[in-house]
């Protein structure tokens, strides 16, 4: 890390600061969208459905945000320049590994109750056993109405969590590969060992779940069936390291773009050129479903604002998408020494030492990759310069270690310049994930410095 001026230290710590708050007000998607709208709100962004339905017009200057089923969120505010001579993007997304319930998840077990989950993205399953879990989600009675539940974050709050074997009987367990040492199906949540008291012999443990389910969150049984309930790590993002120079949380991966984007859009001069900020779900999976980056929301989304503008036409719609340039928001891995072997180090990230650039991803030859226009990436090294924004370039670890993707490659497809930019991390996917305060700090500058080349 740089040595930073009094000054920057101090709005390093506010940015931190906020930033925490972020990740926790928004441990799922849905409340992550919510929060950002709740952002937008305050910060004079209008919903553009409620434009739609007025039949009101748009002009320069105007500010607009737009929500996609409750887990994708674009915000937008418009250049004076006409929006098919291309927007300035930066896409991040808000959606993070986790164990999802099943539709059926509840279950007794020798007189215990489970909760029963799928897996959401990849992750290590022997990483989220023995530690305190929360359950966040929406559940949707047959009416339609929509309850939002957050069990497991307040101080008087129950939490939950998955059992291990005890080590002393782990002889057998501990030969196994670390990919099954937990399997998939292991993954049960333990939620309660209280048997209802009555005539009936079966199921009591879980009655008194049902009950508990019944009377606290007016949920039941069949409800399951139609709810989102995301099982996650409890507790709150914490200062990390003695001398509090990262954070530690839950979630990171991507929302620490997420928040750094937002910060960027709000805080960037007027510019000509639209500038548009955008929260997508579904990344961890591939991007794919009504709320994923392959999704229409994007397209349609901007076809409504020219519309409002008085300039749709099918061809100014792919003109502005075409002309636009983006930076793909979302992490990489930082350096770690103490897996050193997984690295090259003259191509590595490293925590606290600012933005990092990929210019490309994907595994085996980069294949899945979006590989940006040195152009773009010439660009870009103007603007970050002249926004003194202390960045680096990375590749995802060694050459056919692993790999991964981003959102990059997707928008891409409608010809516009998009490149890989965000914040290294340590232990991505891990139930806790670590940054650096320095890298949020140099992302959200950097961002801004895009948002105003
Ligand atoms: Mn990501
Ligand atoms: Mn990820």
């Amino acid at each position: 890390m740089k040595n930073y001026a009094e000054t920057e230290l101090k709005d390093m710590e506010v940015l931190a600061g906020k930033y925490r708050e972020f990740l926790d007000l928004g441990k799922t998607e849905r409340e992550c969208a919510r929060n950002i709208v709740k952002i937008a709100e305050e910060n004079g962004y209008r919903n553009l459905e409620e434009i739609l339905e007025k039949e009101e017009t748009l002009k320069a200057g105007d500010k607009v945000y737009a929500v996609n089923m409750e887990k994708a969120v674009l915000m937008m505010e418009i250049g004076t320049d006409d929006l098919e001579k291309g927007m300035l993007l930066v896409g991040s997304h808000i959606d993070s590994p986790r164990l999802d319930l099943k539709q059926k998840p509840l279950y007794e077990n020798t007189g215990m109750a489970y909760l029963d989950t799928h897996y959401y993205g990849g992750i290590k399953k022997y990483q989220w056993v023995a530690s305190p879990m929360a359950i966040h989600g929406t559940v949707v009675k047959k009416d339609g109405t929509a309850l939002n539940i957050a069990i497991g974050e307040k101080p008087e709050d129950p939490v939950v969590g998955i059992t291990d074997l005890l080590v002393h009987l782990s002889a057998k367990q501990m030969e196994k590969s670390a990919s099954v040492v937990i399997e998939g199906e292991a993954l049960d949540v333990l939620v309660g060992t209280r048997p209802l008291e009555g005539e009936e012999k079966e199921n009591q443990v879980k009655n008194y779940i049902l009950k508990v389910l019944k009377e606290q969150y007016q949920i039941e049984e069949e409800d399951f069936v139609s709810a989102e309930l995301e099982v996650v790590p409890a507790g709150k993002a914490r200062d990390f390291g003695l001398d509090s120079s990262m954070i530690m949380a839950y979630g990171q991966d991507d929302r620490i773009c997420a928040f750094c984007s937002l910060m960027a859009l709000l805080h960037s001069k007027k510019t000509a050129k639209t500038k548009v900020c955008l929260f997508v779900d579904k990344e961890e999976i591939g991007s794919v479903g009504a709320t994923g980056m392959q999704s229409r929301f994007l397209e349609n989304t901007v076809a409504e604002v020219l519309n409002c503008l008085g300039q749709y036409s099918e061809l100014k719609l792919r003109r502005a998408l075409k002309n636009s340039s983006m930076l793909s928001a979302d992490v990489n891995a930082g350096f770690d020494p103490l897996y050193a072997e997984a690295f090259e180090k003259n191509n590595s990230a490293y925590v606290g030492k600012g933005a990092v650039i990929s210019k490309y991803t994907g595994s085996r030859g980069k294949g899945g990759s979006n590989d940006a226009n040195a152009e773009y990436l010439g660009k870009l090294r103007q603007a970050f310069d002249a926004g003194e924004v202390q960045y680096q370039t990375a590749e995802l670890g060694k050459i056919d270690v692993g790999g991964g993707g981003t959102i990059a490659y997707i928008t891409a497809a409608y010809g516009m310049d998009v490149v890989d930019l965000g914040v290294p991390i340590l232990n991505m996917h891990a139930p806790y994930e670590i940054s650096s305060k320095a890298d949020v700090y140099e992302t959200s500058k950097c961002y801004k410095a895009f948002y105003e080349m």
